[in-house]
Order: C-alpha cells, then structure tokens, then sequence
C-alpha cells in the first residue's frame, strides 16, 4: 500500500518541478524533429515562469550556433532587457556542448538542468571548467525520454 502511495506521488509532477520543466523542453525537442531537426529543446524559467522557449534550429537557419539553449539565452535575455540570467534556470533536454556552455558562462544563468548526457560532445567531457563557478547544474532529468526522442531521430535518418 505504502508503495503504491508513494508511487502516486511520483507521478504528480507539479509546475515549479525540474520534470515539469524538463517535459516542456521535451516539447520544444519535438517541434525540432517535426522539422527534420535535431531534437533538442530547451526552456529558460525565472520564478517558476517560462520566460523563453526553443529548439535547435541549425538547419532552418543554416546557422551552426543556432543551438536550442542558444535561442533560449538570446530570448530570455532579450524578455529581461539584459545580458545577465542570474535569476534564471535553463532546462535543456540533452547535456549542452562547449559553445552553449560558453554562452551560459556569459549569461551568469543560475541553475543548469539536463537530461540525457552527451558523451561526444558534450561540456563535460572537456574537463574544463567552462560555466560560471556560481552555476548549479542538475542532471538526469527524464533522461531516459531526452535521450529516447534523439535515438528514434538518428534511426530514421539512417533508415
Ligand atoms: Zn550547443
């Protein structure tokens, strides 16, 4: 009976929670691949709101940088009327690579969270300290769907 309580909890994810987030950044990662992208989304949230949203978009705008957490920094900053996103938390839906951890660096974001980690390519795998040393970063959030939606992606691309 306890487990099936605690179960029920676990199921009800409420807005304010890194999986609530994390579910609206799988959204975005979904209109990526609608459009033959690769399927990352990100969203940027301050006081447990929304403030921007966005997927990768490098084929679109044939722009390498055009990464989700790119688009997702520029907006917000832009919503905010400054550089800085230290009240901000970024929710990517895969880990972010070097140049999107660089910019975070610049937009002092408070929080990062991710959720499927990127073993090619991603920040860590530098050793580097390359975010602000104020920023928080949580990981492994709805791991498994952040990297699910990107396996189904690159299969159907090889098919
Ligand atoms: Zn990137």
């Amino acid at each position: 009976m306890w487990s099936y309580i605690l179960n029920q909890k676990a199921d009800v994810v409420k807005p304010g929670d890194d999986e609530y987030f994390m579910r609206m950044a799988l959204a975005e990662a979904q209109k990526a691949a609608d459009r033959d992208e690769v399927p990352v989304g990100a969203v940027i949230v301050a006081g447990k709101i929304i403030i921007s949203r966005a997927h990768n978009l490098t084929e679109t705008l044939n722009d390498p940088t055009a990464h989700a957490e790119m688009q997702a920094i520029t907006a917000a900053a832009s919503y905010l009327g400054g550089k800085y996103l230290t009240d901000c938390t970024l929710y990517v839906t895969v880990e972010p690579c070097i140049m999107c951890a660089g910019a975070l660096a610049w937009s002092q974001v408070s929080a990062i969270v991710y959720g499927a980690p990127d073993e090619k390519k991603g920040y860590t795998t530098t050793g580097v300290p390359i975010l602000h040393p104020k920023t928080v970063v949580r990981s492994g959030v709805l791991a498994k769907e952040c990297s699910l939606i990107m396996k189904k992606f690159f299969k159907k691309k090889r098919e």
